[in-house]
């Protein structure tokens, strides 16, 4: 018996395919290669995408929750199907595979021939972002290895079917490291700080807006439309940009009663600690964590546009401008650059204020104690040991294995250098920071639901207010 026969008789579980990952083991994996001649959902016009994994990689941790998300949310299960390995157990055959090193998803068809065996006819290893993997497929299909049948789940829909299969327990978000003791105090500060700017900042260096300063706002409300991490919130600054580009000028009082109209409140600042600029600092990364590799350039431009068009700290706007002309802000052209690119800034002001000796509480961020693997010297660490464990099996002398650095690095407790830090777990944790709670599709693969489930996002008091004025 082959083919369709042992595909369902696996398990009830796996009877719709559209409904979930079929778990492939030997036999099922050759089935899906050889296929069978008897139609149903493994005829030769099926198209199978597999998912070679090992449950402990955390990057494997990282696809699995799309994958999973696509094959639940996409329709036309007799034109593409989805299966796992899990290469701890069936190692050889993910060797065989060609599937050394994991993530890795592979696409078999036997479209071209029109007949058995199945071929790879691509492969997927890659960055480990959901929009990249759904880039792929999307792709794939524009060069018709995916049938043009076949529908791909819109954003919200995929990034709600990826929360699921995180919260069924199936799955654990690896965590690079800790995160603040409150997160929700990271959304109070975002909500407050992206109101507050459209009260406090629009009139105060003139007290007309109109021409490039209208410009740099609409562009602003246009990138808070797109990424700040609540749809109400979305939805609110999407409104507020077709009122603003209405007319070509607005006063502070007109403004102000558009603002009243759709109830966006002058948030106060009393509990948070930090107050209204290191809030626009978290305001700034969120919208970037919530960008995907299109928008982040955009959503870059619009921060450094509405810095120099209305902070109200001047001298912060400048050294801001400097640094974007020093740093080439304008070349930034992918998500991974645009957020190391805030970041470094954001570190680059911290350290100044350290210097200069107007901070006492300021570090660079993160710490060595918030995010160990952010350091190049910790993997570093990691590697001599392992090597010194080879050489003790072997018999050899030991290696010399540098002292642990102090928890807070070279700097003494206030953060390590620069040049210290790995950027790729850098840009991990502030995806997985700047992630917490958020409703996106970007986000969603670093969003870890079980924290979100206590505590609980404030939805802004918005409704459906056309906004009269
Ligand atoms: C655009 C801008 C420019 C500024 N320029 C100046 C200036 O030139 N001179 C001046 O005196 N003040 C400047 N400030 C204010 C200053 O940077 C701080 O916001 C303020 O001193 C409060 O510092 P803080 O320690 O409370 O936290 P902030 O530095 O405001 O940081 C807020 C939170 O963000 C997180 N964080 C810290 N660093 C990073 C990072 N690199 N990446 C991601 N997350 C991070 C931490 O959780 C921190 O608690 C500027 C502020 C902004 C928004």
């Amino acid at each position: 018996m082959c083919g369709v026969a042992a595909m369902v008789s696996v398990s009830k579980k796996t009877t719709d395919a559209r409904m979930e990952v079929v778990t492939l083991e030997q036999s099922l994996f050759k089935t899906v290669i050889s296929g069978s001649s008897t139609g149903g959902p493994n005829a030769p016009e099926t198209t199978w995408a597999v998912f070679f994994y090992k449950p402990y990689c955390g990057a494997c941790r990282r696809v699995r929750p799309i994958f999973h998300a696509l094959a639940t949310t996409t329709n036309h299960t007799k034109q593409l199907r989805f299966g796992e390995i899990d290469c701890v157990k069936w190692r050889p055959l993910c060797n065989h595979a060609g599937a050394k090193s994991q993530p890795v998803i592979k696409i078999y068809s036997a479209k071209e021939t029109g007949a058995f065996p199945r071929r790879e006819v691509a492969s997927w290893q890659g960055v480990l972002i959901a929009y990249e993997v759904l880039g792929w497929f999307v792709g794939l299909q524009s060069r018709g290895a995916i049938d043009a049948d076949v529908v791909f789940a819109s954003d919200e829909v995929l990034a709600e079917a990826m929360r699921k299969f995180k919260e069924s327990g199936d799955h654990r978000v690896d965590r690079t490291a800790k995160k603040t003791a409150n997160p929700r105090a990271y959304l109070d500060a975002v909500d407050r700080a992206w109101r507050m700017g459209l009260h406090d900042a629009v009139f105060q260096r003139d007290d007309a807006l109109g021409g490039e300063r209208l410009v740099a706002m609409a562009e602003w409300l246009d990138a808070l439309g797109y990424a700040l991490p609540a749809k109400p919130w979305r939805d609110l600054a999407d409104k507020l940009r077709t009122r603003l580009v209405d007319k070509q000028t607005w006063s502070p009082e007109r403004w102000a009663k558009l603002l009243k109209s759709y109830g966006v409140a002058e948030p106060s600042f009393d509990r948070l600690a930090c107050g209204y600029p290191c809030s626009l600092w978290q305001l700034f990364h969120a919208l970037l964590a919530n960008s995907d590799r299109h928008a982040a350039p955009h959503v870059l431009k619009a921060i450094q546009a509405w810095v120099v068009n209305f902070f109200g700290c001047s001298e912060c706007a400048e050294h801001f401008g400097r640094a974007w002309a020093e740093l080439r802000g304008d070349s930034v052209d992918n998500a991974f650059a645009a957020n190391l690119w805030l970041w470094r800034v954001h570190n680059a002001v911290s350290k100044r204020l350290i210097r200069e000796g107007d901070a006492t509480k300021i570090s660079p961020w993160p710490t060595n104690d918030t995010c160990t693997t952010c350091f190049k010297s910790y993997h570093e660490r990691l590697e001599a040991e392992a090597r010194a464990a080879k050489r003790k099996k072997k018999g050899k002398p030991d290696d010399v294995i540098p002292p642990p650095e102090p928890l807070g690095g070279a700097l003494g407790g206030i953060g390590a250098p620069e040049d210290d830090y790995d950027e790729g777990y850098v840009f991990q944790f502030l995806a997985e920071t700047y992630c917490f709670n958020s409703d996106t599709f970007v986000c969603a693969a670093f969003d870890d639901p079980s924290r979100a489930r206590k505590h609980r996002l404030p939805i802004l008091n918005n409704g459906n207010h056309d906004g009269e004025i």
